[in-house]
């Protein structure tokens, strides 16, 4: 039997378009947190022993990963419960036959850190957006009342992933991977 430990220590993931595939793509707050994790961890993965499961609910989804390891004492298998959203299913219908898997930051900016030119989330620039306290936008019906920018920086090394399987959660006792990570991590 084997023991694997298991982490839900990211932010969340994004799906990208980068290098002919889609990207899976765990979410970390600082490039030095995703380098420690790629370096500690996926690093030592065999590509051909890497296996993603999306565990499905009605609204939800459990995400885990894992791998066979050339540092099998070290290994950490990851899982986090995300919601549904559309990037996750244009993943699910487009991915094809494989995925890479790539570490990212996700970095936030507010209108102090920017220049004029740099574009919030709603879509104007940061000239457009008050500049006191509220940094709200001052575009013609635009509801947004702060400016923000967050923007995914992918590391570039890669690895890549064949073994995707999207399952029911009432469908998860023949997938050895998706049981163990439900039974060592009862939401
Ligand atoms: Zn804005
Ligand atoms: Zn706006």
């Amino acid at each position: 039997m084997i023991h694997t430990k298991w982490s839900d220590d990211f932010m969340g993931i994004a799906y990208r378009y980068f290098d002919l595939r889609m990207n899976i793509v765990p979410l970390l707050p600082h490039r030095k947190k995703a380098l420690k994790m790629w370096q500690d961890v996926i690093h030592w993965w065999y590509d051909a022993s890497i296996r993603v499961r999306f565990i499905e609910y009605p609204d939800q989804y459990r995400f885990v990963i894992g791998a066979e390891s050339r540092r099998p004492d070290s290994n950490v298998s990851f899982y986090k419960i995300l919601h549904k959203s559309p990037h996750y299913e244009r993943f699910k219908t487009g991915y094809g036959d494989a995925a890479y898997l790539r570490l990212g930051e996700y970095s936030t900016k507010r209108l102090q850190d920017v220049k004029d030119s740099d574009v919030c989330n709603c879509g104007h620039p940061a000239g457009d957006h008050a500049d006191d306290e509220s940094t709200e936008c001052l575009e013609d019906g635009c509801d947004c009342n702060e400016f923000v920018q967050t923007q995914v920086y992918m590391l570039r090394r890669k690895k890549t992933i064949t073994d995707i399987v999207f399952l029911d959660y009432t469908d998860i006792e023949k997938d050895p991977l998706s049981w163990n990570c439900i039974n060592s991590n009862p939401s």
